[in-house]
């Protein structure tokens, strides 16, 4: 059934041909774009929330009340009330020593987490919101959807066309809702939200004093500059970095509240919490919600075609449930969190931008039940997707273990090489050692 429907979206969209304008993905720029206006079907439109939403751990018509520390609580929460299919996970620590956690979603969740091989036993998906302070609404979002397929999962089947209780016991959803808390909370409480000295003093060092518009993180830095970057070039065979190489319009030279992008590529804890949880799965697609333009970007100026078709669908699904527009790279931005996912496993990757443009930040109230009537389900259509899509043949394996597969052979065999790996051709499920 899911599959059909996304065979459907996608012939549906293909169908008109996609305009693709030229933009800057660091900016979270309005864009200019010749997208065509795409209707969307009825069977992908808002569906009724409302009898679900009574009683929540977490309400959207107050979510510019909530802090980092708030949203911990109910992540923690939502762990404790569903322990079979939620497990709560530290991931790391931002410069106020607040807390990076992802909240992933499967069947017996702390028993799979466990397990050595699960990498492979079952299929991953990575969501994340928050990588900029101001654009306060995407963590109660992600927070929001997964209290609602829990609910779903145990009391009452409400999500139309998807089982949750068959979607869990295969594959996993990775949330990871707050990158950067330090930044958010500084957006929407102000300099008194700094908890630990140190934290104070880096932020009092920073001429930029603008904290409700802030993006960066504590240290000034912003976060979605700050990862590193690279592609293949396909002459030499060299897997070249293009970190701040082409910085483009956007660049602070000093830290900041936006657009300085660190003194260098992975400087900071919570892009390296990031990293590290990047390198520990093998995600089919990956997820970063920002904040503004109602947007799509998806990146593949540096790629392969076997990347763009993949990114392109993916995007092109979005698409078609939210309604926001696709807008490619121009290629010289660099240090995403989603360029460095694409740079190390060539899946497909996507910047969904909420909200239009002129919605002041951080987010009004009202903003809240707005996104999230557009977005619930997104993560369920990137699982089907993922499902449809099933592995790629060339497995990259370091130490006999499986690490990830990728669809272009010569790229994969750069990654290899680049990290003393080798790579197997292979089809189906990978093995999970190979001798
Ligand atoms: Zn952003």
């Amino acid at each position: 059934m899911i599959s059909k429907l996304i065979v459907y979206t996608v012939l549906f969209v293909m169908a008109l041909s996609p305009a693709i304008s030229n933009s800057n993905v660091e900016s979270d720029p309005p864009g200019e774009t010749s997208d065509p206006v795409v209707q969307i079907e009825s069977e992908y439109k808002a569906l009724p929330i409302d009898d679900y939403l009574k009683s929540p751990l977490l309400e959207l018509e107050i979510g510019s009340s909530y802090s980092s520390h708030d949203y911990s609580n109910i992540a923690k929460e939502l762990a404790n009330r569903y322990p079979e299919i939620i497990s709560y996970n530290t991931i790391g620590y931002s410069h106020d020593k607040k807390e990076i956690y992802s909240l992933v979603m499967t069947k017996n969740a702390s028993e799979m987490v466990a397990k050595s091989d699960f990498n492979v036993a079952r299929m991953h998906y990575y969501i994340e919101a928050g990588v900029h302070g101001r654009e306060t609404v995407n963590p109660a979002i992600l927070i929001k959807q997964i209290e609602d397929y829990a609910t779903d999962y145990y009391k009452d089947s409400h999500i139309p066309n998807f089982n949750l209780q068959e979607i869990l016991s295969k594959s996993v959803l990775h949330f990871v809702p707050l990158v950067n808390p330090d930044g958010h909370d500084l957006s929407k409480f102000g300099p008194d939200s700094v908890i630990t000295p140190s934290a104070r003093e880096m932020l009092l060092g920073i001429d930029d004093k603008n904290y409700s518009q802030w993006k960066a993180n504590i240290a000034g830095v912003d976060l979605n500059k700050n990862f590193p970057d690279f592609h293949l070039d396909r002459q030499s065979g060299i897997l070249e970095d293009k970190w701040q190489k082409y910085p483009g319009s956007f660049f602070s030279s000093v830290p900041s509240g936006e657009f300085y992008p660190g003194s260098y590529a992975g400087s900071e804890p919570e892009t390296k919490a990031v990293m590290n949880y990047m390198a520990s799965y093998d995600f089919r697609s990956y997820v970063s919600y920002h904040s503004r333009g109602d947007l799509v970007y998806y990146e593949y100026m540096w790629y392969p075609d076997s990347y763009r078709e993949n990114a392109l669908e993916l995007a092109q699904i979005t698409k078609n449930i939210t309604g926001y527009r696709l807008i490619s790279d121009t290629g010289k931005g660099s240090g995403y969190s989603t360029s460095y996912h694409v740079s190390i496993s060539l899946k497909p990757s996507l910047t969904v931008e909420t909200l239009p443009y002129n919605t002041a930040l951080p987010s009004s109230n009202k903003t809240y039940l707005q996104v999230y009537k557009k977005t619930w389900l997104l993560p369920l259509y990137y699982e089907a997707l993922g499902e449809k899509k099933g592995y790629f043949p060339y497995r990259l394996y370091s130490d006999g273990q499986y690490v990830r597969d990728f669809p272009d052979k010569e790229y994969a065999e750069a990654i290899a090489s680049s990290i003393g790996g080798k790579i197997f051709e292979g089809s189906g499920v990978p093995e999970f050692i190979i001798e």
